[in-house]
């Protein structure tokens, strides 16, 4: 395999460069997003369709041209990335769209797709010389953090707002992090990450506050080019937090679009939100480029639980220059729309990813979405994780051997005639 190309640091908003080869946060002129710059036409060389479709193992680090880790030995990898692209056809009949299909992040290692982000941002601050690893995290981002840290033999310090799910703190301890709980919010973990981080030499890996996790993330828009066979669907429903899977996708299309690989043409990209949460389905609607926080955020996708996003305007930007939109839907709906994937298409999807679900009828209504159209939804994460969310078991219980059991299954399905 050819070795990353990456040359420098750019910065999202104000275009100044910055120095890729020390560890680096966010734009020292102005504090926005820096984002990783390669040399396309040497990732060419060797990243070519016919070497990529040779590199069958490997997951997201068969683009290690496109990726910034320099040495393999630093690759730090549980195995994230190649997922299934699954067509949806029951699913999609039922809602009106029949060229449905999942892409299913759920599978990655610590079941979702935080999985990508942390082993991209871990593997090059462990190249780059971190000693310690910290971050917020009120989820899934919080288990991938103390995974890959153990893999890669680097302390790690989570805070966490005290009501995040049983789940992940358990997942940080076994993973041998340092956890703590705070009596607060994400942004009150953040303030607390960023000061201690300071005194302590820890490298902060906060949603876009450093410029790997997105890089990560960025392959699953690679692997979706290379899976539809070089071509890219009509819509994108990507349930949306701090965005870093948005502007990641939309960053590999862009790339991919230099390389000559894809042409001009780009996918409706779709933000869905909690209404309960949601920044930038409010700043969409407003007409800006900015989404100020979102007081008192609450909703049970703890994925989308994210009052202010620092990559708000480069999520926004992509909305609106693919002709997307932003939408949102109630907990009800999006718990509802767990039971009717699983039930449809055997995915028992992370509330996040389900809520791509419940958007639907809203999607279909306004005609942002037609039969006509390819649609992917990305299940960001499993259902497995969230079983406090999932609905008492409702089955029923009999002594074995118990002559009623004839008639209780009849009940549920009646007999065959012979
Ligand atoms: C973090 C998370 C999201 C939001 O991801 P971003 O790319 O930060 O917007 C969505 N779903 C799940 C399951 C998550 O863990
Ligand atoms: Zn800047």
């Amino acid at each position: 395999m050819g070795p990353s190309t990456l040359t420098h640091l750019e910065c999202s908003n104000c275009g100044r460069q910055a120095d890729a080869e020390v560890l680096q946060t966010v734009c020292p002129a102005c504090g926005k997003v820096l984002l990783a710059r390669y040399d396309l036409a040497k990732a060419a060389q060797s990243l070519t369709k016919e070497s990529l479709g040779r590199r069958v193992h490997g997951g997201m680090w068969r683009w290690r041209e496109l990726l910034p880790v320099r040495d393999a030995k630093n690759v730090t990898t549980l195995g994230e990335g190649n997922t299934p692209l699954l067509p949806a056809p029951r699913l999609g009949a039922e809602v009106g769209l029949p060229d449905l299909w999942i892409k299913e992040e759920g599978l990655n290692p610590t079941a979702s797709f935080k999985a990508r982000g942390l082993a991209a941002a871990i593997s090059r601050a462990r190249e780059l010389g971190a000693r310690a690893i910290a971050l917020p995290s009120a989820g899934n981002v919080a288990s991938a953090a103390a995974a890959y840290a153990a893999r890669a033999g680097l302390p790690c310090w989570v805070f966490m707002p005290d009501d995040t799910p049983a789940t992940n703190k358990v997942e940080v301890l076994q993973y041998g992090a340092h956890l703590v709980l705070v009596r607060g919010l994400i942004d009150d973990c953040g303030r607390m990450v960023r000061s201690q981080a300071e005194k302590r030499g820890w490298f902060d890996v906060s949603t876009l506050k450093e410029p790997y996790r997105a890089e990560g993330k960025k392959t699953m828009g690679l692997e979706l080019a290379e899976q539809f066979d070089w071509t890219l669907p009509d819509a994108i429903l990507y349930p949306t937090g701090g965005g870093t899977g948005i502007v990641g996708m939309w960053k590999a299309f862009q790339e991919l679009e230099q390389m000559g690989w894809i042409g001009a043409k780009r996918p409706k990209m779709i933000s869905i939100q909690a209404a309960g949460c949601a920044p930038i389905v409010r700043a969409y609607d407003a007409g800006t480029r900015s989404a100020p926080r979102w007081e008192h955020a609450a909703t049970v996708a703890s994925g989308l639980r994210v009052p202010a996003a620092i990559g708000d305007y480069l999520i926004l930007d992509a909305l609106r220059q693919s002709g997307g939109t932003a939408l949102a839907v109630t907990d009800e709906e999006l718990l509802a729309a767990t039971g009717q994937l699983a039930r449809l298409e055997g995915v028992y999807a992370a509330p996040e990813g389900a809520a791509t679900v419940a958007a639907f009828q809203y999607l279909t209504a306004s005609g942002t979405l037609t039969p006509q159209d390819r649609i992917v939804l990305f299940n960001t994460g499993s259902g497995l994780k969230y079983q406090e969310l999932a609905p008492a078991p409702d089955a029923p219980v009999i002594e074995p051997d118990d002559p009623a059991l004839d008639a209780l299954v009849d009940a549920a399905e009646p007999r065959a005639r012979r």
